[in-house]
């Protein structure tokens, strides 16, 4: 209650609806007329995360959803706010990532005179959301808040919406008995499936000469750790993480294929898929990447995912895996996949040695300008001794096509959800908002129901790996961290450029940058070594700006024990000599060539 005499106000009954359905962080940008929600919410002791654009709010948002396993709640206000935050959207749908988004909207009575920031939100948001909605009483809003909230997170989650007219968020109730409450949702029902379906299941991975088991983000989501841990330890069949399934299983275990990728993909014959798609991440599921006789059984809480693209609809369990992994477990009862002689184990190990030599190989050359091998390997060995991975102290972050690309392999992952990347959208410029949310759901208030336990309680070091091109899509939520006392260490990876960059050194780039009558900058061009770390100066944190391998030793290790947010701008090679392949480019190229 706002006080005993005066009847509650729209704001107060949106934030009193959220506190209520146990929500403890809101991220998102006030103003009008949402700033009053805002309040009330900090005033009924809910944090508030402000931004400087909505989209990294947006980001933050649906990243939250998925380390902490409910709806990340985001409060924009209407016209632009909303644009902005489609991004968030996007982000939501595509990765299945639950967001609960609220947003402001002009008095009802205004609408089509053309008021302040006006925008059919609704129209606009429907098709990309789960639930698109504005409640038509102040008497609804409680339903409504928690109708979309609860839509987001049941079932593939994705985002809930609700639209907020200035003259709700402003009136009042005639009094607060006519408000009903919310109160904390039971958590997604999971469901299981039919043993005859599941037996034939288990008679397939038995008779299989090369199984492989897929580990997807999705089984992160779900916080499947422990049973498909079971599962991979009991019948010994290789697995392969997405890039964010790494951790489920620690990406130490004898059993991960993840550096013997390709030959894995050309072997396996029976495939079990543990909440990912067969999309572009994994090639469709076709040959010539897959073996072209390999059967796909995908275990997906979305019905209309299964026989998607290379999935065998037949085989195809519709369930949740916490639930359907134990059932087969137990239909497999005790087999274990030791073939006497196996040509699939024997490609694989052998793949591992070569590309593992190769990666090591790749990190030790050193050279200056830094390549991303070495500095990675530099970064990588410094951090390990401030942190071993398998304590999973450290979060990573990561964006950027080549920096996302060849971080991917070189930091291990021993515990789930301890990394984050572009994702299914390929989204750059999701990091800051990532490592804001990452920072939020593992260190903001360890009493928080919706805190992350992780593998070791206590505080985590967000660090974020950021391409120099991906690092300036939210750039200023450097501000937004030192504000709210964020202490994360982000490494711009600075190649002068997206992709390779431009030139191989200054003079040719402003050389370009100056061709009278030439062509001038290539559009793949950056600024020359331009000085991020200042933007960590400027908002209250520590900028280094480092050339060599010492000096990036030094920042590491200083930059990780900082309280405040850290930018380590790394300058390394660009132009020709950086010239790089998009890792999935050049993946599907060999692909071709192999068959
Ligand atoms: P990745 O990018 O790691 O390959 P995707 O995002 O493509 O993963 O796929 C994740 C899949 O996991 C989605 O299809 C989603 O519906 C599914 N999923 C999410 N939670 C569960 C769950 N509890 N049980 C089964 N499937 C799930
Ligand atoms: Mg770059």
């Amino acid at each position: 209650m706002t006080s005993s005499s005066a009847p509650p106000t729209g704001a107060y009954v949106i934030a009193k609806a959220l506190r209520d359905l146990g929500v403890t962080v809101i991220f998102g940008i006030v103003g009008i007329p949402v700033v009053e929600i805002a309040e009330q919410a900090i005033n009924l002791g809910i944090r508030f995360i402000g931004f400087r654009n909505e989209q990294a709010a947006g980001y933050a948002a649906t990243a939250y959803g998925y380390l902490t396993g409910k709806p990340g709640v985001c409060l924009v206000v209407g016209g632009p706010g909303v644009l902005h935050a489609m991004a968030g959207i996007g982000n939501s749908s595509s990765n299945a990532f639950p967001m609960l988004l609220l947003a402001g909207s002009s008095e009802t009575h205004l609408v089509t005179k053309g008021a302040f920031q006006e925008l059919d939100a609704i129209s606009l948001l429907a098709p990309h959301t789960k639930l698109a909605a504005r409640p038509p009483a102040l008497e609804s809003i409680p339903h409504l808040i928690e109708s979309a909230y609860r839509t987001s997170w049941y079932g593939r989650p994705g985002t809930g919406f609700v639209d907020l007219p200035a003259d709700l968020i402003q009136g009042a109730a005639d009094s607060a008995e006519d408000i009903p409450q919310t109160a904390p949702l039971p958590l997604p029902p999971a469901s299981g499936a039919d043993e005859a379906k599941l037996s034939k299941i288990a008679r397939l991975l038995k008779n299989a000469k090369a199984p492989l088991l897929v580990v997807g983000k999705g089984a992160a989501y779900a916080q499947a750790e422990s049973s498909i841990r079971a599962l991979v330890d009991q019948t010994s069949i290789p697995f392969l993480p997405s890039p964010m399934g790494k951790g489920v299983l620690p990406d130490s275990h004898p059993a991960n294929t993840a550096s013997a990728r390709s030959t894995a993909l050309q072997h396996a014959d029976i495939v079990l898929v543990l909440g990912a798609r067969l999309n572009w991440i994994f090639h469709f599921g076709d040959a010539p990447k897959w073996n072209p006789a390999a059967r796909f059984i995908q275990v997906d809480i979305e019905p209309s995912e299964i026989g998607r693209n290379g999935g065998d609809a037949e085989l195809g369990i519709v369930g949740d895996i916490n639930v359907v992994v134990p059932q087969l477990l137990s239909q497999l009862s005790g087999w274990t996949y030791s073939p006497s002689s196996s040509p699939y184990l024997s490609a694989l190990a052998e793949a591992k040695r070569k590309n593992e030599d190769k990666a090591a190989k790749a990190a030790a050359k050193a050279s200056l300008p830094l390549t991303y091998a070495h500095a990675f390997d530099v970064i990588k060995r410094t951090l390990h001794t401030l942190s071993p991975p398998d304590d999973g102290g450290i979060v990573y972050v990561s964006e950027g096509a080549n920096t996302m690309d060849i971080s991917r392999s070189v930091f291990p992952v021993q515990h789930p959800r301890l990394r984050l990347d572009a994702g299914t959208y390929a989204t750059m410029g999701v990091g800051l908002g990532y490592a804001i949310a990452a920072h939020e759901a593992y260190n903001a208030s360890p009493s928080s129901p919706e805190a992350v336990s992780g593998p070791k309680p206590g505080r985590k070091k967000i660090v974020a790996l950021e391409g120099d091109s991906a690092f300036g899509f939210s750039a200023m939520e450097v501000e937004t961290m030192a504000r709210y006392q964020m202490d994360v260490l982000i490494f711009v990876m600075n190649n002068g450029g997206v992709y390779h960059g431009d030139s191989d050194t200054a003079e040719e780039w402003l050389e370009r940058q100056g061709a009278a009558g030439g062509k001038g900058l290539r559009s793949t061009s950056l600024g020359w070594e331009v000085r991020y770390e200042k933007i960590a100066e400027a908002c209250g944190g520590l900028g280094f700006f480092v050339r060599t391998p010492e000096e990036l030793k030094r920042a590491t290790e200083e930059g990780f024990r900082t309280n405040m947010p850290v930018v380590v701008n790394v300058v390394i090679e660009s132009g020709k000599k950086g010239k790089l392949e998009f890792g999935w480019q050049a993946s599907a190229k060999k692909g071709k060539k192999g068959k």
